[in-house]
């Protein structure tokens, strides 16, 4: 019988007998899915989570459960509950309030925690970026005189930029807009990644973009609007990350699997993949 593990206001569809994990992935990101992908091959006892920001998470071959877990207290309370035994953080590089909260509660719970990190982007040559520490900083940054903005960041944090109301911004969101979005010259993208470079330059171009602002957030899956933006030569606003407590810390899922094989049995792969590790290609729909 499925369970029921909800939290505040999200609503969680975990399909599990035994309710019992060897392995809790925190996710909301590419690379978390396809680490799901490559455990429900492994037939590793393994749990998916999900913040809850976005209206249809993509459904992942192992179970799953969706909203926060209560601050630390909550997330040691699960990891105890569920007896887990390793820790994934595979969170997005800028959710440093939940990365935070697994280094205090694996200590607090004693059990082990991995991050699997991006590699940041790097500057190259003919780049022209600025770096800012912070989103407010980089509203500052785009200057008094009005621009045409790519708004790379998601929803979360729009309103940071109603200081700057004199820019024309084009945001990029998963899912259409519900009600007023905090900006007076908005335009909106509703697309899903991972992106593609003769896309983004499309759009940059036919939107006259001069400027983009983005969060280092690294990966191949959001890179593409850096390239457009070296490739048209438009300033990029980068947005450096955020500090997250020391962690052991890899790139890769295997690295990952490595690090794993020492904690928790991982049976040998399955040959054939799952139907849902087949990535799904979302129309671009424009508001
Ligand atoms: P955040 O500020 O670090 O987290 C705020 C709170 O949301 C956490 O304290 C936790 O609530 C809950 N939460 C976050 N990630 C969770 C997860 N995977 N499972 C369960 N609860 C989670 O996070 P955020 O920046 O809002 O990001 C939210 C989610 O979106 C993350 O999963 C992240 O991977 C994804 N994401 C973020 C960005 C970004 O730019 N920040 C971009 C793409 C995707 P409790 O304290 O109640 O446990």
């Amino acid at each position: 019988m499925p369970t029921m593990d909800s939290h505040g206001k999200a609503v969680s569809i975990p399909v599990s007998m035994s309710n019992r994990y060897d392995v809790l992935v925190l996710g909301g990101t590419a690379e978390a899915n396809q680490l799901a992908d490559v455990l429900a091959r492994r037939g590793v006892a393994a749990v998916l989570s999900y913040a809850g920001r976005t209206e249809n998470p993509k459904q992942p071959p192992i179970p799953f459960r969706v909203g926060g877990f209560g601050g630390v207290e909550g997330l040691v309370r699960y990891i105890l509950d569920h007896r887990i035994r390793v820790v994934i953080d595979a969170t997005h590089p800028f959710a440093a309030q939940m990365s935070t909260n697994a280094v205090l509660a694996c200590a607090e719970a004693g059990v082990k925690l991995i991050a699997l990190e991006r590699t940041p982007w790097i500057e190259a040559q003919g780049d022209k970026w600025l770096r800012v520490p912070s989103l407010e900083a980089a509203a500052d940054a785009l200057g008094k005189a009005p621009r045409r903005v790519f708004l790379g960041i998601g929803r979360m944090h729009l309103d940071v930029f109603a200081s700057a109301p004199q820019h024309a911004y084009l945001v990029r969101l998963i899912d259409p807009p519900r009600g007023k979005l905090p900006l007076p010259h908005l335009s909106v993208v509703v697309a899903r990644g991972p992106f593609t470079f003769a896309n983004d330059k499309a759009l940059f171009e036919e939107r006259r973009i001069d400027v983009v602002v983005a969060k280092n957030s690294g990966g191949a899956a959001a890179e593409a609007k850096i390239l457009a933006a070296r490739k048209l030569g438009l300033q990029v606003v980068m947005v450096d990350r955020p500090a997250i407590p020391a962690r052991p810390s890899v790139t890769t899922i295997d690295e990952v699997l490595a690090v794993l094989a020492t904690e928790v049995r991982l049976p040998e792969p399955v040959v054939s993949p799952p139907a849902s590790a087949v990535p799904v290609k979302q129309p671009m729909r424009r508001w």
